[in-house]
């Protein structure tokens, strides 16, 4: 089977409509380039109430007429969490562990993470959001309380050269 190509314009209506144009101007400040596949995929999770899986995603595209396939779908969706637009949750059910997701809009959700030297105590802030979004969802995955604050302990470079 074929999986249908998404339209490459973005559709003009998108800009009376206050998610779309959320989602276009939140969209600009990544390096990600502004495509209609990944914006669909954003408003689908924005006008979503929960986080939902890459299914649900998927039938809500069919429903905005911007049918595609699920690979596509779960390709962007990685795409949209490596740039930390997207946090994935991870939930739980008789039938197994599935990836649930929800778009990171407005205030970002404050996760604090840092480095802690071993030696002398310094700390230093990961800079990069998508990896500080990432070790809070794989302690989120352990069972970790993420309210608090993430650190990794490791030796800083002046106390490694001693
Ligand atoms: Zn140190």
């Amino acid at each position: 089977m074929q999986p249908m190509l998404l339209p490459c314009a973005i559709p003009p209506e998108w800009d009376n409509d206050p998610v779309g144009r959320r989602v276009q101007e939140w969209m600009r400040k990544t390096p990600l380039r502004l495509t209609i596949g990944r914006m669909a995929v954003v408003k689908v999770l924005a006008q979503a109430q929960t986080p939902v899986d890459a299914e649900a995603v998927l039938r809500g595209l069919v429903e905005q007429g911007n049918p595609t396939s699920l690979a596509t779908v779960y390709r962007i969706l990685k795409e949209l969490e490596q740039h930390a637009l997207v946090e994935r949750e991870w939930h739980h059910n008789s039938l197994g562990t599935r990836s649930c997701y929800a778009v990171k809009l407005g205030p970002q959700h404050k996760r604090a993470c840092c480095f802690q030297c071993d030696v002398c105590g310094r700390r230093r802030k990961v800079a990069e959001p998508a990896l500080a979004t990432q070790l809070a969802a794989a302690a989120e995955h352990e069972g970790y309380n993420t309210q608090q604050e993430l650190v990794v302990v490791s030796r800083c470079a002046a106390c490694s050269k001693n």
